[in-house]
């Protein structure tokens, strides 16, 4: 990180500054220019606070030449990491389809979508059995029964499984869940995301409504601080200025960009960022080409009763369709790769 210094600033006022940044255990560069001196900060900069720096009265202007981020950072770990889940991996060369209903609903559904899902390619089964719904009065999810039912649906099927949690007391309950899903609600729960940090289960870790990718890679470190290294991007669409014709706006520009920064494999969600079924199979096909290392995907026997985000499901023969088109995709990359 680099601090430069208004042109007037005093020996003294360089002194105070200097000072209080040794304090918090950082080393101090000086560079006097003729116009402008600056301040190199050495060690640690995680810590610092940008903002309160960039406030000081002898402060023109505060750079961060270092990323904050330091277990996902690919500066620090050029290789790709594969995470795997079961027998399926995400990551250096490994791709992967989650797919499975929004919700689990009963076990006929969750094993017949299962099994659909399967047949047509999908290697992970996916499935809310915690819901964070905007609205309290909607389904909540069947909760611990609906994680019993996805463990159901793996035996019949042998597909891992991937599902949400919104509250670290409930996770005794994700003993046997292969993969852990953080929604986009929860990408700042600290405390949720400390305790995943205790564990050594892989996490889904998907971005949030309104969040940047540097703050998705801070929530990353959070799991990774303690000691999980098994972590999974996903991109599942912003909040920006348009919603009239879909719900979110895929960044698939974030896939390139995180792919730069971290080594951690990324998965794009072209339901939850389109809301439309329609729009689904293309935005798979085209993350699938920007380089995503995996796809989640709501499929639902019957969309049009789901309790949860029917709209935007795919039946098992759009889903099928889906995984066709975009194993196309993976064949037509692999020699431009
Ligand atoms: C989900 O995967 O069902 C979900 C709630 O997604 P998100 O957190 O991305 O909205
Ligand atoms: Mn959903």
């Amino acid at each position: 990180m680099i601090a430069v210094l208004k042109h007037n600033t005093s020996d003294e006022q360089l002194k105070n500054l200097t000072d209080w940044l040794s304090a918090q255990g950082l080393g101090v560069h000086i560079s006097r220019g003729n116009y402008q001196t600056v301040i190199g900060l050495i060690g640690d900069t995680a810590h610092v606070d940008e903002e309160l720096l960039a406030s000081l009265e002898m402060v023109d202007s505060v750079k961060r030449v270092t990323d904050p981020f330091k277990s996902a950072n690919r500066k620090f770990h050029p290789e790709d990491s594969k995470i795997e889940v079961g027998n399926a991996a995400f990551g250096a060369g490994n791709f992967a389809v989650i797919a499975g209903p929004c919700s689990v609903e009963s076990e006929e559904q969750v094993i017949a979508i299962a099994k659909a899902v399967k047949a047509a390619g999908a290697t992970l089964l996916r499935g809310g059995a915690f819901k964070p719904r905007t609205s309290p009065y909607d389904f909540q999810g069947l909760k611990a029964e609906g994680i019993e039912l996805l463990l159901k649906a793996k035996k019949e099927t042998g597909l891992p499984i991937v599902t949400e949690i919104m509250n670290a007391n409930h996770l005794p309950l994700f003993e046997d869940v292969d993969c852990i899903q953080v929604g986009a609600r929860n990408m700042q729960n600290f405390e949720l995301l400390k305790e995943l940090g205790q564990t050594r289960k892989p996490i889904l870790l998907k971005r949030g409504l309104a969040n940047t990718i540097k703050e998705m890679l801070m929530s990353v470190e959070y799991i990774m601080a303690g000691g999980n290294e098994n972590v999974i991007l996903c991109e599942r669409g912003i909040r920006t200025f348009d919603s009239a014709y879909t719900r979110n706006t895929l960044d698939l520009g974030a896939v390139a960009v995180l792919h730069e920064l971290t080594h951690l494999p990324v998965v794009v969600d072209p339901s939850h960022a389109t809301g439309a079924s329609k729009y689904v199979k293309p935005m798979a096909m085209a993350a699938v080409a920007g380089g995503a290392d995996g796809l989640m995907i709501e499929v639902h026997n019957d969309p049009a009763k789901a309790l949860c985000d029917g709209a935007q499901s795919l039946t098992p023969e759009q889903f099928a369709n889906t995984m066709t088109a975009v194993n196309a995709v993976r064949n037509a990359i692999l020699d431009i790769e």
